[in-house]
């Protein structure tokens, strides 16, 4: 993992994220926590008073838990009016805050909780905990165990500590440090892998479901014209047919031939054909309604399906398409393709209860007729 994808800011956006949710998480546990410690020291102090023995330092190891209960029960408080995601530093800083207080807790408690020297229990604990409750990039990581060691210094010349047991708690206190940072460092190293290789996962999935779509497209349409190929117009019409069928209604079905085609790619060469088979295609779906059926069987012939149309609202749409064709005007080079079409019509009544095939080939016998009879009409 390189330093760019580990401090990526998508990487960083998710850190923060996640030490937001830590905080707020985590606090309403660690104010419960300090309660129930505060409640056991002034136990154990109440106790300490019947004996012979001084009470004092577990009455401030116990006003120093309630203290710190009472400061973790604010970030409860200002991490739900945070709770808004936006507020991206005002989450970080409660992370800190978090941090803070638990590091307040563990040197004090240390301090406090004996007379003989500080006690690096907690501390250590402290370390340990703050590298799992939030994730540091390694440099603040740094950042924030030599605050721990600072803090415990300070911590530790205020308490009455004997120079005896100095080098046992230095070892053991730069050792708590050390041993959070490598820990802090290990856990941002999975969490910034873990995060590019999400990230990486997401782009892959959502390139591949673009590249899905796409394939659909391609296996549904025709590439030149963008109707529909020759199988999903079968497939679509068959299910038109048969719904009509249910409902009772007339279905009519176009087949549209280009005339002498075959002159016009002799003529204007095939890119010419190609943009006259665009244009068929254009002006075939801006005349007829979105819910009939355009579709390219192959070369330059189409097919249309009309449903809820007879025969005679069918040969009234096809002369409109004729005619509409023939007075369109293609332009290639500056001169003008001239374009005519000859159409097979074949009406499927309810009552006949026809399939698809058998209605395609009485358009196919009609569109022969058509092409016999001189083109430039419909049969
Ligand atoms: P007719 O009036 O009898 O239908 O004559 P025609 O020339 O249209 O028919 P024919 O079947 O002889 O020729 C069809 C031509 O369509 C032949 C082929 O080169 C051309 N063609 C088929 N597919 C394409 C295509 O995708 N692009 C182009 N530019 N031409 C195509
Ligand atoms: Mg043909
Ligand atoms: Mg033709």
């Amino acid at each position: 993992m390189d330093r760019s994808t580990s401090e990526s800011p998508h990487t960083l956006g998710e850190a923060r994220a996640f030490n937001f949710q830590n905080a707020r998480r985590l606090a309403p546990w660690f104010a419960k926590g300090c309660a129930v410690a505060a409640l056991w020291f002034w136990g154990l102090a109440a106790w300490q008073s019947a004996q012979p023995l001084p009470a004092g330092p577990a009455v401030f190891a116990g006003a120093w838990c309630a203290l710190a209960a009472l400061a973790f029960v604010g970030v409860i408080r200002w991490g739900n009016a945070l709770d808004d995601r936006r507020h991206t530093w005002g989450a970080q800083a409660l992370a800190f805050v978090t941090l803070g207080l638990g590091l307040a807790l563990s040197v004090g408690l240390g301090v406090l909780d004996t007379t003989q020297a500080p006690d690096l229990v907690p501390f250590a604990l402290w370390c340990t905990l703050s590298a799992g409750a939030v994730l540091m990039r390694p440099r603040a990581a740094a950042v924030w165990y030599a605050t721990c060691g600072l803090a415990l210094c300070v911590g530790v010349a205020w308490a009455p500590t004997q120079q005896a047991t100095l080098g046992t708690w230095w070892f053991f206190g730069a050792a708590a440090c050390a041993g959070g940072w490598g820990l802090s460092g290990l856990l941002w190293h999975r969490f910034s892998t873990e995060s590019a290789l999400r990230r990486s996962l997401e782009t892959s999935q959502s390139e591949l479901q673009l590249k899905q779509r796409e394939l659909d497209r391609l296996v549904r349409q025709d590439g030149l014209t963008g109707l529909f190929n020759r199988n999903t117009f079968l497939e679509l019409g068959r299910n038109e047919l048969r719904r009509a069928q249910r409902q009772g209604s007339n279905t009519t079905v176009l087949l549209i031939d280009l005339d002498y085609f075959k002159r016009v790619n002799d003529t204007w060469g095939h890119p010419a054909g190609d943009a006259v088979l665009r244009h068929v295609a254009h002006t075939m779906v801006s005349n007829l309604r979105s819910t009939d059926l355009v579709g390219r069987l192959g070369g330059e012939e189409f097919i249309v399906l009309l449903p809820h149309t007879s025969a005679e609202m069918g040969r009234n749409i096809a002369e409109k398409l004729r005619h509409k064709l023939q007075h369109s005007e293609v332009f290639w080079e500056n001169q003008r393709i001239a374009v005519t079409a000859s159409i097979g019509m074949s009406c499927a009544k309810p009552t006949e209860a026809l399939s698809m095939d058998a209605l395609y080939l009485e358009a196919d016998k009609a569109l022969y007729l058509a092409k016999q009879r001189g083109r430039n009409r419909v049969m």
